[in-house]
């Protein structure tokens, strides 16, 4: 039998994947540690994106798909109750009959749905149609809210469109790489492994990394600017000081491409290189070397993440980013522009689909009355359903809860009783939740523990669809292996509740084709205009956007966007922004004196529903660690492995010391992927806030004031006098309490 070919359903990086079955009886390959038999994968060297290339998660993805299914639908009326199996029919029954009721009595706004960027876009495509369309509430958000939705704020703001704008070819092409906010080797390692072959056959290509932690990526670097947490904004305007200062503007770019260059320079007062070394806690020489080595180059690519999204000021970070681009005109090029890689394999593909609470699909927003009225009409919907603003996020979502407004809550893919900040707060309002619907395909998970109905879902290999990556390339992942249980794809799900609710022809699809198909002639003309693409055209071989249907030509990447130095924006020009840095929602004071950061570990994904199930994941982080400081390990009195207990106004976490010199004095790093399946109280986010970005509405979840202190027991052994978890109301003066509604 011939490989299928396929994609990662890990990272945003999108490597193309070959599978193969798994081994007949007289193979002793294929088969995992307890002999089960397992579809062996390997890179998919036609793959544009990645060339073959593949790290140890999309190696060992088989290994997962048959363990802890969710085979049949699960019902209960209270979360006392245990579970019992149910048909499909009583399940579906059950949840439209609660959506009804919930419509009825509350209206719209009483229900929500919380998504995922692993869904596939046909997925994200129906739950759009059904929500924002058809039941007139935009309450959908995906977990990308908490991943790059800053990115999509700022790259709207600054270029007038959403998407970004380089391509993986700028890997090989750039003279300097300016890393923020990123840990590329461990969590985009294939783009890691890209850029240092592209440094290993120029030696004079920098690589410059900006972040509190000497991550792998950091040890990598030409140069690492260490900076203290929330310091960003001051990093970047003091380079940009800096280069404005030596004349290394591109001034024709700046007068013909961009608007309100004179309030960024006005801003950048504010910003001199001495008082910037000082707040960000580094060296001037160091400070002037970075805004050097940019000023030098003729290509500049930028990449960032997690770190500068996951902030209270996250789209005002990306922008001041982006703002370096436009002031040296490093974009629209080779080997140039900021890069915001997403976390998600089909974050992309979210976005494309209108996946978060203030997006339509084809890149529209919600608070756009042209967009609405533009896919009302191509919906068949009466003027004036889709309502005017945005929804709720998952934030808005968890309040809803609490004030008793939400009485439906849709969960799909995604795992928040692990991943959402001030996670003790979320885990009491899901367990206060009137009805929570759990669509996954793993149980248990944490989450699972608070539905009342449980929907099998079929997941990557067992369903075909779509996902795009992070170069905006678009690649089909057929099915290639047998349905467990009686799992369904989520776009199957969403399409038979459209039926029971009686929308009809509205939700008739053959199969995911037919909805692809209708999907894509809703990005026409769109900036990610997909309208060139099908599944039959793309089961020739992956294909970046824009693909409009004019275009025959079988492009499968290197294109970037803005080359013709035409931005989205109604003038066509990029729009400099003049932030001026706010610092951390939250920070450290005498009671709290440390910043906790978070992030992940190279072996983990999402929570560990897949990497916790596969030995050789499992393996590589046997358990969580606290990564402190020696100076502040001793005056604290901890040596190596001591446990300790981490403090913040929300909860508390305990883990064991590593006392490494990687983390900035005053700031502590624990690892994100631990919930409480895998290891006894080690749930970061009991300890992180959910202030968000005024803009994006992303949480700053990387950075949270923290008490430590030296605990004798273990988690276990003290599991005994342990209370509950407790959720104490932050201090009315605090920070904290001011910003977080
Ligand atoms: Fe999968 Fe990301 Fe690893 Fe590529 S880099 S194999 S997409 S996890």
């Amino acid at each position: 039998m011939s490989a299928t070919k396929t994609l990662c359903p890990y990272c945003g990086v999108g490597c193309g994947l070959e599978v193969l079955p798994p081994a007949t009886p007289n193979q002793a390959t294929h088969r995992d540690a307890a002999g089960t038999p397992i579809w062996k994968v390997r890179g998919d060297r036609a793959h544009p994106s990645s060339q073959g290339q593949v790290c140890v998660k999309g190696a060992t993805v088989a290994e997962s798909l048959h363990k802890d299914r969710l085979l049949y639908p699960m019902l209960r009326d209270t979360l006392d109750e245990p579970f019992r199996r149910v048909s499909w029919d009583e399940a579906l029954e059950r949840v439209v009959e609660r959506l009804q009721t919930s419509h009825r009595t509350l209206g719209p706004d009483a229900i929500c749905m919380y998504g995922s960027g692993q869904f596939q876009t046909e997925d994200y495509y129906l739950a759009q149609k059904l929500l924002k369309g058809y039941l007139g509430t935009n309450n959908f958000d995906a977990n990308s809210r908490l991943c790059m939705s800053s990115a999509v704020a700022a790259y709207i703001q600054s270029f007038g469109a959403d998407g970004p704008p380089c391509c993986y070819a700028d890997l090989d092409e750039t003279d300097c790489a300016f890393l923020i906010g990123t840990n590329t080797a461990e969590c985009h390692p294939i783009v890691f492994n890209r850029l240092q072959k592209r440094r290993k056959k120029n030696r004079k290509v920098r690589l410059i990394v900006v972040d509190p932690r000497r991550t792998p990526t950091a040890a990598a670097a030409d140069l690492h600017l260490a900076i203290q947490p929330g310091t960003d904004i001051a990093l970047l305007n003091g380079m940009a000081n800096l280069l404005r200062r030596w004349g290394k503007l591109d001034t024709v770019f700046i007068d013909e491409c961009t608007r309100n260059f004179p309030a960024y320079v006005e801003t950048l007062r504010h910003y001199p290189p001495e008082l910037v070394a000082r707040t960000c806690g580094i060296r001037l020489n160091d400070l002037e070397k970075a805004a050097r080595w940019w000023g030098e180059s003729d290509r500049v690519l930028s990449l960032w993440s997690m770190g500068l999204n996951q902030s209270s000021e996250g789209t005002a970070k990306a922008r001041t980013l982006i703002n370096l681009h436009l002031m040296t005109g490093d974009i629209g090029k080779r080997g140039a522009g900021p890069f915001s890689l997403t976390g998600q394999p089909n974050a992309m593909g979210g976005r494309e689909a209108g996946g978060l609470a203030h997006l339509l699909p084809g890149y529209r927003l919600i608070k756009n009355s042209q967009h609405r009225a533009e896919v009302e009409q191509f919906w068949q919907l009466p003027p004036g359903r889709i309502a005017p603003r945005p929804g709720r996020d998952v934030w808005s979502m968890i309040r809803g809860i609490e004030d008793g407004t939400v009485r439906f809550l849709w969960i799909a893919a995604t795992n928040p009783a692990v991943s959402l900040p001030d996670l003790r707060r979320v885990q009491a309002a899901l367990r206060r939740s009137p009805f929570t619907v759990y669509q996954d395909a793993y149980d248990p998970t944490e989450t699972s523990a608070y539905a009342h109905v449980l929907l099998p879902a079929a997941q990557w290999s067992e369903k075909t669809g779509t996902m795009t990556n992070s170069e905006r390339v678009v690649t089909l992942c057929p099915q290639f292996r047998p349905r467990p249980g009686e799992a369904r794809a989520d776009w199957e799900i969403f399409a038979e509740v459209g039926q029971r609710l009686g929308f009809g022809a509205a939700f008739e699809f053959t199969d995911a084709a037919a909805v692809y198909a209708e999907f894509v002639q809703l990005t026409r003309d769109r900036r990610c205009d997909l309208s060139g693409l099908s599944h039959a055209r793309l089961a020739s071989g992956p294909i970046q956007w824009p693909c409009p249907a004019t275009e025959t030509e079988n492009i499968s990447s290197g294109k970037r966007l803005y080359g013709d130095r035409r931005f989205a924006t109604p003038d066509g020009r990029a729009v400099f922004a003049a932030a001026r840095a706010q610092g951390l929602a939250e920070p450290v004071d005498a009671d709290y004196p440390f910043v906790l950061t978070i992030g992940r570990l190279y072996g983990h994904w999402h929570t560990q529903t897949r990497t916790g199930r596969i030995p050789k994941t499992a393996k590589m982080h046997p358990e969580p660690r606290l990564e402190i400081h020696p100076r502040d390990a001793k005056k604290l009195g901890v040596v190596d492995s001591d446990w300790v207990e981490l403090r913040s106004r929300r909860g508390r976490a305990r883990l064991r010391a590593q006392v490494t010199e990687a983390i900035v004095p005053g700031t502590v790093f624990a690892p994100m992927h631990w919930g409480a399946l895998w290891a006894a109280d080690a749930e970061v986010n009991a300890l992180t806030h959910a202030v968000a970005c005024p803009d994006s509405l992303q949480p700053e979840l990387k950075a949270c004031a923290v008490a430590v202190s030296p605990v004798a027991r273990s988690p276990q052994a003290a599991a005994e006098d342990m209370t509950a978890p407790t959720h104490p109301s932050p201090p009315a003066s605090s920070a904290y309490a001011s910003k977080l509604q």
